[in-house]
């Protein structure tokens, strides 16, 4: 299996993890498995040579880590707008992460975000860029949300919000900034939510995997926080529709054989009180059935910085072939 893995360092502004804390656990996870690329955000002022050197010297793809339509308080963008003429509360999951969210449409947010992104790491010392929330906000801010946003510019520019509407919508602007970081030479990976929601909020598989490098699904199965696949889809349940779990060694599957040279599975590894509490013996059983459905790489979400070193050395044990099956 090749590893890609995500490492949240905090907001910003806000340093959760300082340069030295993410070194020894690189190092730790070193000890156990390789990796093939890093991803790494939001926090802008980590010690990225030494990082990029790291990097270098191991054969690892360093990639920045920019939320698109989120998390930007600082710049005074338009909001997302609800029907009732309610701008959009954020979802507060910890200090670092707000999951606001602005009007995908208004170009004028688009050309706030883009600057503010090129300013935001120095990219000379990254391989790529992935791209986060790259989407409409998800039913859990609300029903209202499937409405789309009815901000002034949407409405007057008559911004359509059916669900084809939606995807088109996203896949024009997140084009343009994806061309932006191509004219630098930056590959692009891209976070997209599982395929049974990607309809609820504007995004697609088909139209991206002859653009980016790779594309990494969330199969969160654990996670009660945005993204995590019981949560959206209660949420959904809630509000009268129904979406099942797919049945994972078939869906798996399936994904692979669409999307096998794009596709970077994500799955949760971190431990998180009453947000993700895994474990190492899912995780295993997990990467046994993805190894069984063909998909050869996975991205193990969403901050390394928050695994238990049983969790690590798991992997390694699974790596090295000893893990005993009925562990
Ligand atoms: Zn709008």
């Amino acid at each position: 299996m090749k590893y890609t893995i995500q490492i949240h360092s905090g907001s910003f502004e806000s340093c959760a993890f300082n340069t030295q804390e993410i070194m020894s656990q690189l190092e730790k996870i070193r000890s156990q498995f390789e990796m093939e690329s890093i991803i790494i955000g939001w926090y802008k002022y980590l010690d990225f040579k030494v990082l990029y050197d790291y990097c270098e010297e191991h054969a690892i793809e360093l990639y920045a880590w920019l939320p698109v339509f989120s998390e930007h308080d600082a710049l005074d963008l338009s909001p997302f707008v609800l029907k009732n003429g309610e701008i959009l509360k954020p979802y507060r999951l910890s200090t670092q992460e707000s999951f606001t969210f602005c009007c995908p449409s208004n170009p004028e947010n688009m050309d706030k975000i883009t600057e503010a992104l090129l300013n935001h790491f120095p990219f000379g010392y990254f391989h790529g860029v992935f791209l986060d929330r790259i989407r409409y906000p998800s039913i859990i801010h609300g029903k209202e949300i499937l409405e789309g946003c009815f901000c002034t510019y949407c409405q007057n520019n008559i911004i359509m919000h059916s669900d084809s509407d939606k995807i088109k919508l996203i896949y024009n602007q997140i084009q343009k900034l994806v061309r932006v970081f191509k004219n630098k030479k930056l590959k692009i990976g891209l976070d997209l939510f599982a395929e049974p929601l990607l309809k609820y909020v504007g995004q697609s598989y088909d139209l991206w995997v002859d653009h980016v490098v790779f594309i990494k699904p969330m199969y969160y199965h654990y996670t009660h926080a945005p993204a995590g696949l019981p949560f959206e889809i209660n949420a959904l349940k809630k509000e009268g529709i129904i979406v099942n779990y797919p049945e994972r060694r078939q869906h798996y599957k399936v994904l692979n054989e669409k999307y096998h040279d794009f596709l970077r599975l994500g799955i949760e590894w971190n431990y998180i009180e009453h947000i993700a509490e895994t474990s190492p013996t899912q995780l295993i059983k997990d990467l046994k059935e993805i190894n069984e459905s063909g998909i050869s790489h996975i991205v193990l979400s969403w901050n390394a910085m928050l695994v238990p070193n049983e969790h690590i050395e798991a992997i390694g044990e699974f790596e090295r072939g000893n893990y005993e099956n009925n562990r």
